[in-house]
């Protein structure tokens, strides 16, 4: 198959080798990367890709469906299993869809929905000004205090004066736990919805390394698959039976048309690994990497918004400790061969294109087999490159981390570092 694509497109397949030689040779630390399983890329190559399967198992608008039920059929139960939800939804496109799923689902256009502040560690999709779901929905937040910790006393506070239809909580940066228990006493005293939004902690949550959400009565949880949960890229909406019917309506015909079934048949791959007991394993040793990580951090004097992490993330204020605008570290970091991502740091004073900080996570590097030994080695790989700041000492780091790749290959069908 490879063949015919080099010989039939050889512009397509050189970009295609080029991305797995990148991914082979840089460290990535995006915390909302992951390199998925060889399996999963196989489920996603195939032919389901061919098939229309609106509606739900059972029950489509046109025929030959045996196999695109069996998928979704297993898809939706491991997700129910692992999740301990009442009922799933496997067919939003991905993470947006999903929860505007959730929105149009159980929600008035106009209605108030209290969410986190963006540049506290709250998500686009939460109500962000430049969504459409912010020219929809009625968006109110909450921020994070000056140590960077939820308020709960604010929260309620606002949620008594704004009584919104839903509470929100969730985060793309936020390095700490969430407490489910306080959102939920907040809404309920307001009357409210709760849903969590665990994107980026999916895989920590399947993995029973971070609190479930659903534990603590939440009404609806939505994750993506492709970030700690190391599937292919999409969205499940897990909720209350009682929701069930207005979420599946919600996704089809609401929002979407054909489901992607070959996606499907991969997060089914992807949800039976997540139930397997080296799962757990690799889900307690994210979080363990993450406190190696920022304990070396530490040391060398880096600051961290909330002075350390709880999860799989570490926000560093780049500014704070190296003078440098987190756009800046991350040009730095690209050249020693350190993938991460500019991040607004708590009422960043500069834009989302600059900003104060940057983002690093252990997804990645933990999927690698990389442990506390190597992360020692990346913060100081890390804080190397941003005290010296030029391309020079940038490049000597990046050879260290090449090595320190070669060592710890990416799962998947890749070729090996030298093809
Ligand atoms: C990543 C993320 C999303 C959006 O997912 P996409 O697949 O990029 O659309 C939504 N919410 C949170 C909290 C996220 O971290």
């Amino acid at each position: 198959m490879r063949d015919r694509l080099q010989e039939y497109d050889p512009e397509i397949f050189d970009a295609i080798l080029g991305e797995e030689r990148r991914q082979q040779a840089e460290l990535e630390l995006i915390p909302s990367e992951n390199y998925t399983y060889p399996e999963v890329l196989a489920a996603l190559g195939t032919v389901f890709t061919n098939k229309y399967s609106e509606g739900y198992p059972g029950n489509r608008y046109y025929g030959g469906q045996t196999y695109t039920d069996a998928i979704e059929r297993l898809a939706t139960a491991r997700a129910r299993d692992l999740f301990g939800a009442e009922h799933a939804n496997v067919q939003a496109l991905s993470g947006a869809a999903m929860n505007q799923v959730v929105y149009y689902g159980l929600l008035e256009p106009g209605d108030s929905i209290l969410a986190m502040d963006l540049s506290h560690g709250g998500h686009l999709t939460h109500g962000s000004p430049v969504s459409h779901m912010a020219r929809v929905f009625d968006f109110h937040r909450y921020k994070a205090d000056a140590k960077g910790r939820i308020d709960f006393d604010e929260v309620q506070r606002i949620a008594e004066e704004v009584r919104p239809k839903m509470v929100l909580c969730g985060h793309s940066s936020y390095p700490r736990d969430m407490d489910y228990a306080g959102f939920k006493r907040v809404a309920d005293s307001v009357g409210a919805l709760t849903m969590a939004d665990v994107s980026h902690i999916g895989g920590l949550i399947a993995g029973n390394a971070v609190p479930n959400p659903l534990e603590h009565g939440f009404d609806v949880v939505t994750t993506t698959t492709h970030k700690s949960l190391r599937g292919p890229r999409g969205g499940l909406v897990l909720c209350k039976a009682e929701f069930a019917k207005r979420i599946d309506k919600s996704v089809f015909p609401g929002l979407q048309g054909g489901p992607h079934m070959h996606t499907i048949a991969a997060i089914a791959v992807a949800l039976k690994k997540a139930a397997e007991p080296e799962f757990r394993e690799y889900a307690a040793r994210t979080l363990s990497n993450a406190q190696t990580l920022a304990g070396r951090l530490i040391e060398h004097g880096v600051e961290l918004v909330t002075g350390g992490t709880d999860n799989h993330l570490i926000v560093v204020n780049t500014i704070a400790s190296f003078e440098l605008q987190g756009r800046e570290a991350q040009q730095l970091l690209e050249r020693a061969g350190l993938a991460t991502n500019k991040q607004l740091i708590p009422d960043d004073p500069l834009p989302a294109q600059r900003t104060s900080g940057v983002r690093l996570g252990t997804p990645a590097p933990t999927t690698r087999g990389m442990g506390d030994a190597e992360m020692v080695t990346v913060a100081d790989a890390f804080v190397r490159a941003l005290r010296a700041k030029d391309d020079e000492a940038a490049d000597a780091v990046r050879a260290e981390v090449q090595q320190l790749c070669a060592r710890f290959p990416a799962p998947g069908p890749l070729l090996p570092a030298s093809a």
